[in-house]
């Protein structure tokens, strides 16, 4: 385990020369990151490199700031290119870091779960279960954006909550070296967990993570039928090629018209969705949650959506996943808890995202269920389709749940 008291900094591979050298002895806390630096032993060049925690276990990106730089293709866009940029740039951000201190410990294990992808920041902290049982003199130390804090469970002895958006832990939190300078002088030691960013979540009680339990699959038609969309203003349900043309263009230029009209269009599509499912069965109860506040919708509709993140919003939300029989959203890290919770899920997903199939879903029933109560559908399906899918749902589980376990 990398420390940061004692000192022990991992090798590195220089970007120059490919020289390995042993650990250097400056270290920078980044955010993301923890980056060495120092000069080449083989050719003298002064250099950065990640250490080998989280993506950076996989991702090893060594660089010199001024056009030297070593790391794997596949990581170049979302991960070397904007660390190589926080440096050469300069870009910082300023803070507030809060400590809160729950047990008293004197050795310090540091789980890092800073990331500006909302996905990383909970798979990063599902890496604290690992450390449940573990007593005094050692405690653990969770290092999370601040509106993650409501999910950091209860045996962590210490959290250190940063108040920075998302997209600002892109850069360095300026604080953030004396800051952990300073709590170094509480412990006797400080060393920093190694992340697993793809746990087997199957294996998780999610329930250290979250308020609520899960669904639970014998009450499926004994809970009022229950489906929850899960509204994003910044990913849309879309038509057409087109449609997606758009959106990326929406996105580069920030034009507003175009994003308000696939909204609309977002919109008018989960309302044909809602529709349709109500005239088979006319019973059923919408819920809709997510972040964003445009448009408005039918009466019939529960309409819990938030201008911008708020906890007892989040908990609300939660306590709505685990009566739903239904997620209904678009792709992405938005329907990690609510699939967590609900009973099944309808996930749009485009081509792109083929690769990642079962990256947002942290849904866990045995596989029969599982692959009834969970569906993929292409980010172009239309209504119809998604309104056939969860009909479906909802009227024929009956038959493969009774059957799957009725006795010989
Ligand atoms: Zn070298």
């Amino acid at each position: 385990m990398w420390s940061l008291k004692p000192y022990k900094s991992p090798p590195s591979i220089c970007p120059g020369c490919r020289e390995e050298n042993p650990g250097f002895e400056e270290y920078i806390p980044t955010g993301i990151h923890i980056l060495g630096k120092g000069a080449c032993s083989g050719c003298g060049l002064e250099y950065y490199y990640n250490w080998p925690i989280g993506h950076g276990a996989h991702f090893p990106v060594s660089f010199d700031g001024n056009g030297i730089a070593n790391y794997p293709p596949e990581a170049k866009q979302w991960f070397a290119i904007p660390l190589i940029d926080t440096i050469k740039k300069g870009r910082e951000v300023a803070c507030k870091i809060k400590r809160t201190v729950r047990k008293e410990f004197s050795e310090g294990l540091l789980l890092n779960c800073l990331d500006p992808c909302y996905g990383h920041v909970l798979w990063k902290l599902f890496n604290a279960s690992f450390y449940r049982d573990i007593t005094a003199p050692s405690g653990l130390i969770v290092l999370i954006p601040e509106n993650f804090r409501w999910l950091v469970p209860d045996y962590a002895a210490e959290i250190w909550s940063v108040e920075a958006g998302l997209p600002d832990l892109n850069f360095k939190i300026s604080s953030l070296p004396n800051f952990i300078k300073e709590a170094c002088r509480s412990y006797g030691s400080l060393k920093l967990l190694p992340v697993d960013t793809h746990i087997d979540h199957t294996a998780l009680d999610l329930q250290q993570f979250l308020p609520e339990a899960p669904f639970k699959l014998e009450n499926f038609y004994r809970l009022p039928l229950c489906i929850t969309v899960v509204w994003r203003e910044d990913r849309f349900w879309l038509r057409s090629l087109s449609e997606s043309w758009l959106s990326l263009v929406a996105a580069k230029y920030q034009v507003s018209w175009i994003r308000n009209w696939l909204l609309y269009r977002q919109r008018s599509k989960m309302i044909g969705v809602m529709s349709q499912i109500r005239k088979q069965i006319p019973g059923v109860l919408f819920k809709l949650t997510g972040l964003g506040t445009s448009g408005s919708f039918p009466d019939f509709v529960d309409d819990l959506r938030s201008a911008r993140p708020d906890v007892d919003r989040e908990r609300a939300w939660c306590q709505c996943y685990s009566k739903s029989h239904l997620i209904i959203g678009v792709h992405g890290s938005n329907m990690l808890i609510p699939t967590a919770l609900s009973a099944g899920f309808i996930e749009l997903l485009p081509k792109q995202k083929i690769s990642f199939l079962s990256e947002d879903i942290l849904m866990r029933h045995p596989p029969r269920f599982q692959t009834f109560l969970g569906r993929h559908l292409d980010i172009f399906a239309p209504t119809k389709l998604v309104a056939r899918h969860a009909i479906s749902i909802l009227k024929d589980f009956k038959y493969l749940y009774h059957n799957t376990l009725a006795a010989p």
